[in-house]
Protein backbone atom coordinates (compact mmCIF):
# COMPACT_ATOMS: atom_id res chain seq x y z
CA UNK A 1 0.00 0.00 0.00
CA UNK A 2 1.47 3.07 -1.14
CA UNK A 3 1.46 6.27 1.28
CA UNK A 4 -1.79 7.54 0.50
CA UNK A 5 -3.35 4.38 -0.22
CA UNK A 6 -6.35 5.32 1.65
CA UNK A 7 -7.28 8.47 0.84
CA UNK A 8 -9.91 8.39 -1.83
CA UNK A 9 -11.91 6.01 0.40
CA UNK A 10 -11.28 9.14 2.92
CA UNK A 11 -12.64 11.26 0.28
CA UNK A 12 -16.05 9.14 0.18
CA UNK A 13 -16.60 8.19 3.35
CA UNK A 14 -15.14 10.26 6.23
CA UNK A 15 -17.01 12.20 8.24
CA UNK A 16 -20.41 11.10 6.51
CA UNK A 17 -23.12 10.62 8.97
CA UNK A 18 -23.86 7.44 10.95
CA UNK A 19 -26.70 6.51 10.66
CA UNK A 20 -27.56 8.52 7.33
CA UNK A 21 -30.06 10.59 8.04
CA UNK A 22 -33.24 9.44 6.62
CA UNK A 23 -31.12 6.67 4.58
CA UNK A 24 -30.07 10.13 2.37
CA UNK A 25 -26.76 8.76 0.41
CA UNK A 26 -25.63 12.19 0.22
CA UNK A 27 -25.52 14.33 3.21
CA UNK A 28 -28.58 16.78 3.07
CA UNK A 29 -28.42 20.58 3.63
CA UNK A 30 -28.91 21.75 7.48
CA UNK A 31 -30.50 24.70 6.34
CA UNK A 32 -30.87 26.63 9.79
CA UNK A 33 -29.27 28.91 11.87
CA UNK A 34 -30.07 28.11 15.20
CA UNK A 35 -30.80 24.64 16.63
CA UNK A 36 -32.74 23.46 20.04
CA UNK A 37 -31.08 24.23 23.32
CA UNK A 38 -29.55 21.24 24.62
CA UNK A 39 -28.05 21.97 27.76
CA UNK A 40 -25.18 22.39 26.38
CA UNK A 41 -22.49 24.40 28.84
CA UNK A 42 -20.47 26.66 27.06
CA UNK A 43 -20.49 29.61 24.41
CA UNK A 44 -19.00 27.97 21.39
CA UNK A 45 -20.89 24.62 22.32
CA UNK A 46 -24.12 26.24 21.25
CA UNK A 47 -25.55 25.02 18.23
CA UNK A 48 -25.52 27.98 16.48
CA UNK A 49 -24.17 28.67 12.15
CA UNK A 50 -21.87 31.33 12.98
CA UNK A 51 -20.08 28.92 16.01
CA UNK A 52 -19.49 26.33 12.88
CA UNK A 53 -21.57 23.44 14.52
CA UNK A 54 -24.26 22.59 12.33
CA UNK A 55 -24.26 19.17 10.76
CA UNK A 56 -22.35 20.02 7.65
CA UNK A 57 -19.85 21.82 9.40
CA UNK A 58 -19.03 18.67 11.62
CA UNK A 59 -19.02 16.38 8.67
CA UNK A 60 -16.62 18.25 6.73
CA UNK A 61 -14.20 18.46 9.74
CA UNK A 62 -14.21 15.26 10.45
CA UNK A 63 -13.66 14.52 7.03
CA UNK A 64 -10.70 17.39 6.67
CA UNK A 65 -8.91 15.98 9.54
CA UNK A 66 -9.32 12.16 7.92
CA UNK A 67 -7.43 13.57 4.25
CA UNK A 68 -4.70 15.00 6.10
CA UNK A 69 -3.85 12.66 9.07
CA UNK A 70 -5.14 15.67 11.61
CA UNK A 71 -6.84 15.36 14.85
CA UNK A 72 -9.26 17.74 14.09
CA UNK A 73 -10.45 19.97 11.18
CA UNK A 74 -12.30 23.56 10.11
CA UNK A 75 -13.63 25.00 7.39
CA UNK A 76 -13.81 28.55 6.94
CA UNK A 77 -15.66 31.11 4.94
CA UNK A 78 -12.77 31.26 2.71
CA UNK A 79 -8.90 30.60 2.12
CA UNK A 80 -7.48 33.93 3.66
CA UNK A 81 -10.69 33.22 6.62
CA UNK A 82 -8.31 30.42 7.48
CA UNK A 83 -4.66 32.32 6.79
CA UNK A 84 -5.83 34.99 8.95
CA UNK A 85 -7.79 33.95 11.95
CA UNK A 86 -5.09 30.88 12.10
CA UNK A 87 -2.21 33.55 12.16
CA UNK A 88 -3.79 35.65 14.87
CA UNK A 89 -4.95 32.46 16.80
CA UNK A 90 -1.30 32.70 17.91
CA UNK A 91 0.21 36.15 17.40
CA UNK A 92 -0.08 38.79 19.86
CA UNK A 93 1.04 42.71 19.45
CA UNK A 94 5.03 42.42 19.81
CA UNK A 95 5.05 38.98 18.49
CA UNK A 96 7.38 38.25 15.57
CA UNK A 97 6.67 35.91 12.56
CA UNK A 98 9.16 34.12 10.21
CA UNK A 99 7.93 33.77 6.25
CA UNK A 100 9.12 32.39 3.26
CA UNK A 101 9.45 35.44 0.29
CA UNK A 102 6.54 34.82 -2.50
CA UNK A 103 3.49 34.35 -0.49
CA UNK A 104 0.49 34.61 -2.40
CA UNK A 105 -0.10 38.66 -2.58
CA UNK A 106 -3.49 38.29 -0.39
CA UNK A 107 -1.33 36.70 2.73
CA UNK A 108 1.62 39.37 1.95
CA UNK A 109 -0.74 42.02 2.35
CA UNK A 110 -1.94 40.85 5.60
CA UNK A 111 1.44 40.14 6.45
CA UNK A 112 2.89 43.28 5.53
CA UNK A 113 0.12 46.05 6.59
CA UNK A 114 -2.01 44.41 8.44
CA UNK A 115 -0.33 42.40 11.22
CA UNK A 116 2.23 45.88 10.93
CA UNK A 117 -0.75 47.59 12.11
CA UNK A 118 -1.11 45.01 15.12
CA UNK A 119 2.10 45.60 15.86
CA UNK A 120 3.32 42.30 14.66
CA UNK A 121 6.44 42.10 12.54
CA UNK A 122 7.48 39.39 10.58
CA UNK A 123 10.93 39.00 8.33
CA UNK A 124 10.84 37.52 5.00
CA UNK A 125 13.28 34.25 4.62
CA UNK A 126 14.36 32.51 1.59
CA UNK A 127 12.64 28.68 1.67
CA UNK A 128 15.55 27.11 0.21
CA UNK A 129 18.36 28.41 2.44
CA UNK A 130 17.59 27.11 5.74
CA UNK A 131 20.95 28.32 7.74
CA UNK A 132 19.88 32.00 7.07
CA UNK A 133 17.09 31.51 8.95
CA UNK A 134 18.46 31.61 12.65
CA UNK A 135 19.71 35.07 11.46
CA UNK A 136 15.77 35.88 11.04
CA UNK A 137 14.82 34.36 15.20
CA UNK A 138 14.40 36.46 17.77
CA UNK A 139 13.06 35.78 21.46
CA UNK A 140 9.68 37.32 20.26
CA UNK A 141 9.18 34.65 16.97
CA UNK A 142 6.41 32.25 17.61
CA UNK A 143 5.06 31.31 13.89
CA UNK A 144 6.90 30.05 10.82
CA UNK A 145 4.74 30.01 7.50
CA UNK A 146 4.97 28.58 4.45
CA UNK A 147 3.61 27.50 1.04
CA UNK A 148 3.85 24.10 -0.21
CA UNK A 149 4.49 25.47 -3.38
CA UNK A 150 4.68 28.88 -4.17
CA UNK A 151 2.74 31.35 -6.51
CA UNK A 152 3.15 31.61 -9.21
CA UNK A 153 6.58 30.46 -9.43
CA UNK A 154 6.07 26.93 -7.94
CA UNK A 155 8.89 27.08 -5.83
CA UNK A 156 9.24 24.23 -3.44
CA UNK A 157 10.78 25.05 -0.04
CA UNK A 158 13.03 23.20 2.18
CA UNK A 159 10.02 21.39 3.39
CA UNK A 160 11.73 18.92 6.07
CA UNK A 161 14.09 21.89 7.14
CA UNK A 162 11.39 24.23 7.79
CA UNK A 163 9.32 21.64 10.00
CA UNK A 164 12.45 20.42 11.65
CA UNK A 165 13.71 24.44 12.54
CA UNK A 166 10.29 25.01 13.99
CA UNK A 167 10.15 22.07 16.34
CA UNK A 168 13.58 22.98 17.27
CA UNK A 169 12.62 26.14 18.40
CA UNK A 170 9.01 26.12 19.75
CA UNK A 171 7.64 27.65 16.58
CA UNK A 172 4.32 26.76 15.31
CA UNK A 173 4.68 25.87 12.09
CA UNK A 174 1.80 26.64 9.53
CA UNK A 175 1.94 25.87 5.62
CA UNK A 176 -0.50 26.84 3.16
CA UNK A 177 -0.56 23.75 1.31
CA UNK A 178 -3.11 25.40 -1.73
CA UNK A 179 -1.51 24.33 -4.54
CA UNK A 180 -0.48 20.79 -3.62
CA UNK A 181 -3.70 18.89 -1.97
CA UNK A 182 -3.70 16.30 0.51
CA UNK A 183 -3.48 14.14 -3.03
CA UNK A 184 0.61 15.41 -3.58
CA UNK A 185 1.44 16.39 0.12
CA UNK A 186 0.18 15.76 3.75
CA UNK A 187 2.36 18.43 5.56
CA UNK A 188 1.24 17.23 9.09
CA UNK A 189 3.60 13.38 8.76
CA UNK A 190 6.83 16.09 8.03
CA UNK A 191 5.64 17.67 11.44
CA UNK A 192 4.23 20.94 10.66
CA UNK A 193 1.50 22.00 13.19
CA UNK A 194 -1.00 24.04 10.96
CA UNK A 195 -1.82 22.93 7.38
CA UNK A 196 -4.20 25.45 5.66
CA UNK A 197 -6.19 25.50 2.50
CA UNK A 198 -8.28 27.91 0.22
CA UNK A 199 -11.00 25.20 -0.13
CA UNK A 200 -11.69 27.47 -3.01
CA UNK A 201 -9.23 25.84 -5.19
CA UNK A 202 -8.86 22.02 -5.65
CA UNK A 203 -10.37 20.71 -2.69
CA UNK A 204 -13.98 22.12 -3.54
CA UNK A 205 -12.56 22.17 -7.59
CA UNK A 206 -15.29 23.87 -9.19
CA UNK A 207 -15.03 27.80 -9.02
CA UNK A 208 -18.30 28.01 -7.58
CA UNK A 209 -17.79 28.78 -3.79
CA UNK A 210 -15.02 30.32 -1.51
CA UNK A 211 -14.27 28.52 1.56
CA UNK A 212 -11.41 27.83 3.47
CA UNK A 213 -9.66 25.12 6.11
CA UNK A 214 -7.46 24.21 8.84
CA UNK A 215 -6.12 21.35 10.14
CA UNK A 216 -3.76 20.25 12.99
CA UNK A 217 -3.89 19.45 16.56
CA UNK A 218 -7.01 19.44 18.41
CA UNK A 219 -5.56 22.35 20.36
CA UNK A 220 -4.90 24.47 17.68
CA UNK A 221 -7.79 23.73 15.88
CA UNK A 222 -9.92 24.47 18.70
CA UNK A 223 -8.35 28.24 19.45
CA UNK A 224 -8.60 28.81 15.78
CA UNK A 225 -12.28 28.08 15.96
CA UNK A 226 -12.57 30.08 18.85
CA UNK A 227 -11.27 32.84 17.23
CA UNK A 228 -13.67 32.45 14.02
CA UNK A 229 -16.45 32.15 15.60
CA UNK A 230 -15.89 35.91 16.93
CA UNK A 231 -14.08 36.74 13.92
CA UNK A 232 -17.65 35.67 11.94
CA UNK A 233 -16.03 33.52 8.76
CA UNK A 234 -17.60 30.84 8.51
CA UNK A 235 -19.18 28.65 5.80
CA UNK A 236 -22.53 28.74 5.11
CA UNK A 237 -24.53 25.51 5.13
CA UNK A 238 -25.17 25.31 1.21
CA UNK A 239 -21.11 26.21 0.44
CA UNK A 240 -20.43 23.21 2.63
CA UNK A 241 -22.83 20.85 0.70
CA UNK A 242 -20.69 22.03 -2.31
CA UNK A 243 -17.66 21.85 -0.37
CA UNK A 244 -18.48 18.24 0.63
CA UNK A 245 -19.64 16.89 -3.11
CA UNK A 246 -16.34 18.46 -4.32
CA UNK A 247 -13.99 16.37 -2.13
CA UNK A 248 -15.67 13.42 -3.27
CA UNK A 249 -13.53 13.56 -6.67
CA UNK A 250 -10.38 15.07 -4.94
CA UNK A 251 -8.20 12.34 -6.02
CA UNK A 252 -9.41 11.64 -9.64
CA UNK A 253 -9.52 15.32 -10.05
CA UNK A 254 -6.04 16.17 -8.81
CA UNK A 255 -3.98 12.92 -10.91
CA UNK A 256 -5.23 13.83 -13.63
CA UNK A 257 -4.42 17.72 -13.43
CA UNK A 258 -1.11 16.79 -12.15
CA UNK A 259 -0.78 14.19 -15.55
CA UNK A 260 -2.09 16.94 -17.74
CA UNK A 261 -0.15 19.28 -16.20
CA UNK A 262 3.05 17.37 -16.98
CA UNK A 263 2.24 17.57 -20.66
CA UNK A 264 1.56 21.03 -20.72
CA UNK A 265 4.58 21.99 -19.24
CA UNK A 266 6.77 19.52 -21.33
CA UNK A 267 5.14 20.65 -24.38
CA UNK A 268 6.09 24.37 -23.05
CA UNK A 269 9.85 23.46 -22.25
CA UNK A 270 10.25 22.52 -25.78
CA UNK A 271 8.69 24.97 -27.85
CA UNK A 272 10.81 27.54 -29.13
CA UNK A 273 9.10 30.58 -28.36
CA UNK A 274 9.07 29.80 -24.46
CA UNK A 275 12.09 31.41 -22.73
CA UNK A 276 11.35 29.70 -19.11
CA UNK A 277 8.44 27.16 -17.45
CA UNK A 278 7.73 27.14 -13.98
CA UNK A 279 6.65 23.79 -13.14
CA UNK A 280 7.86 21.03 -10.40
CA UNK A 281 7.76 18.45 -12.11
CA UNK A 282 10.26 18.95 -15.09
CA UNK A 283 13.75 18.47 -14.31
CA UNK A 284 14.97 21.50 -14.92
CA UNK A 285 13.10 22.81 -12.00
CA UNK A 286 15.54 23.89 -9.40
CA UNK A 287 13.31 21.92 -6.59
CA UNK A 288 12.31 18.88 -8.62
CA UNK A 289 14.47 16.67 -6.86
CA UNK A 290 13.15 17.66 -3.53
CA UNK A 291 9.24 18.30 -4.83
CA UNK A 292 9.53 14.16 -6.44
CA UNK A 293 11.08 13.09 -2.81
CA UNK A 294 8.48 15.18 -0.49
CA UNK A 295 5.16 14.98 -2.73
CA UNK A 296 3.30 12.51 -4.83
CA UNK A 297 2.67 14.44 -8.02
CA UNK A 298 3.88 17.37 -9.03
CA UNK A 299 0.05 19.74 -8.99
CA UNK A 300 -2.18 20.73 -11.89
CA UNK A 301 -0.33 24.48 -11.73
CA UNK A 302 2.48 26.20 -13.82
CA UNK A 303 3.81 29.35 -15.24
CA UNK A 304 6.37 30.01 -18.24
CA UNK A 305 7.58 33.45 -20.01
CA UNK A 306 7.50 33.63 -23.54
CA UNK A 307 9.18 35.73 -25.96
CA UNK A 308 7.97 39.39 -26.33
CA UNK A 309 7.68 40.18 -22.53
CA UNK A 310 4.41 41.67 -20.94
CA UNK A 311 2.71 42.47 -24.74
CA UNK A 312 3.46 39.04 -26.48
CA UNK A 313 1.89 37.75 -22.84
CA UNK A 314 -0.79 39.78 -23.45
CA UNK A 315 -1.25 38.23 -27.04
CA UNK A 316 -0.79 34.82 -26.08
CA UNK A 317 -3.57 35.31 -23.20
CA UNK A 318 -5.88 36.73 -25.52
CA UNK A 319 -5.63 33.75 -28.13
CA UNK A 320 -5.87 30.86 -26.37
CA UNK A 321 -9.85 29.54 -27.02
CA UNK A 322 -9.53 27.11 -24.35
CA UNK A 323 -7.65 28.70 -21.50
CA UNK A 324 -10.31 30.97 -19.60
CA UNK A 325 -8.68 34.49 -18.75
CA UNK A 326 -9.19 34.21 -14.81
CA UNK A 327 -7.22 34.43 -11.51
CA UNK A 328 -7.85 31.65 -9.71
CA UNK A 329 -7.38 28.37 -9.96
CA UNK A 330 -8.14 24.42 -9.22
CA UNK A 331 -11.63 23.95 -10.66
CA UNK A 332 -12.11 21.62 -14.15
CA UNK A 333 -11.98 24.57 -16.50
CA UNK A 334 -8.00 25.77 -17.61
CA UNK A 335 -7.58 29.02 -16.73
CA UNK A 336 -5.15 32.00 -17.61
CA UNK A 337 -3.50 34.73 -15.90
CA UNK A 338 -1.28 37.25 -15.82
CA UNK A 339 0.13 37.58 -11.93
CA UNK A 340 1.48 40.77 -12.53
CA UNK A 341 -1.92 42.29 -13.17
CA UNK A 342 -4.37 39.81 -11.12
CA UNK A 343 -2.72 37.59 -8.04
CA UNK A 344 0.41 39.88 -7.37
CA UNK A 345 -0.92 43.65 -8.65
CA UNK A 346 -1.20 44.05 -4.40
CA UNK A 347 2.47 44.23 -4.56
CA UNK A 348 4.51 47.16 -5.69
CA UNK A 349 6.43 46.36 -9.36
CA UNK A 350 10.19 46.48 -8.02
CA UNK A 351 9.16 44.25 -5.08
CA UNK A 352 7.69 42.06 -7.42
CA UNK A 353 10.36 41.62 -9.64
CA UNK A 354 12.59 41.32 -7.04
CA UNK A 355 10.52 38.15 -6.50
CA UNK A 356 11.39 37.00 -10.01
CA UNK A 357 7.79 37.43 -11.12
CA UNK A 358 8.21 39.31 -14.51
CA UNK A 359 5.36 41.33 -15.99
CA UNK A 360 5.30 39.01 -18.64
CA UNK A 361 4.98 35.92 -16.65
CA UNK A 362 1.61 33.55 -17.42
CA UNK A 363 0.49 31.21 -15.14
CA UNK A 364 -1.97 28.59 -15.82
CA UNK A 365 -4.24 26.15 -13.95
CA UNK A 366 -4.48 22.88 -16.14
CA UNK A 367 -8.64 22.06 -15.76
CA UNK A 368 -9.88 18.09 -16.59
CA UNK A 369 -9.81 19.19 -20.48
CA UNK A 370 -8.10 16.58 -22.75
CA UNK A 371 -4.62 17.42 -22.53
CA UNK A 372 -3.96 17.06 -26.24
CA UNK A 373 -6.77 19.93 -26.74
CA UNK A 374 -4.96 22.19 -24.06
CA UNK A 375 -1.51 21.49 -25.96
CA UNK A 376 -2.99 22.18 -29.55
CA UNK A 377 -4.71 25.50 -27.77
CA UNK A 378 -1.43 26.94 -25.85
CA UNK A 379 0.40 25.67 -29.37
CA UNK A 380 -1.77 27.96 -31.78
CA UNK A 381 -1.50 30.70 -29.42
CA UNK A 382 2.10 30.82 -28.80
CA UNK A 383 1.94 30.87 -32.85
N1 LIG B 1 -3.64 30.72 -0.65
C1 LIG B 1 -3.33 30.58 -1.93
C2 LIG B 1 -2.09 29.83 -2.31
C3 LIG B 1 -4.14 31.15 -2.92
O1 LIG B 1 -3.82 31.01 -4.21
C4 LIG B 1 -5.30 31.87 -2.53
C5 LIG B 1 -6.22 32.49 -3.52
O2 LIG B 1 -5.91 32.62 -4.68
C6 LIG B 1 -5.58 31.99 -1.16
C7 LIG B 1 -4.74 31.40 -0.25
C8 LIG B 1 -6.78 32.75 -0.68
O3 LIG B 1 -7.92 31.99 -0.83
P1 LIG B 1 -9.43 32.56 -0.92
O4 LIG B 1 -9.53 33.35 -2.18
O5 LIG B 1 -10.27 31.34 -0.85
O6 LIG B 1 -9.62 33.45 0.29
Amino acid sequence: MGRHARLDTHLIHAGEPDPRPLGAVTMPIFQSATYEYGGEGEYDALRYLRLNNTPNHAALHTKLAALEGGEAGLVTGSGMAAITTAILAVLQPGDHMIAQRCLYGGTHDFVTKTLVRMGITTTFVDGDDPASWDDARRDTTKVLYVEAMTNPLLEVADLSAAAAFAQKHGLVSMIDCTFATPIVFRPLELGFDVVLHSATKYLNGHSDITAGAVVGSAEHVDSIRHLLNHLGGTLDPHACFLLQRGLKTLGVRVRHQCASAQRVASFLAEHPSVERVNYPGLPSHPNHARAKDLFAGFGGMLSFEAKGGAQGAERISAATRLFINAPSLGGTESLITMPAKTTHVGLAPDVRRGLGIGDGLLRLSIGLEDPDDLVDDLRAALA
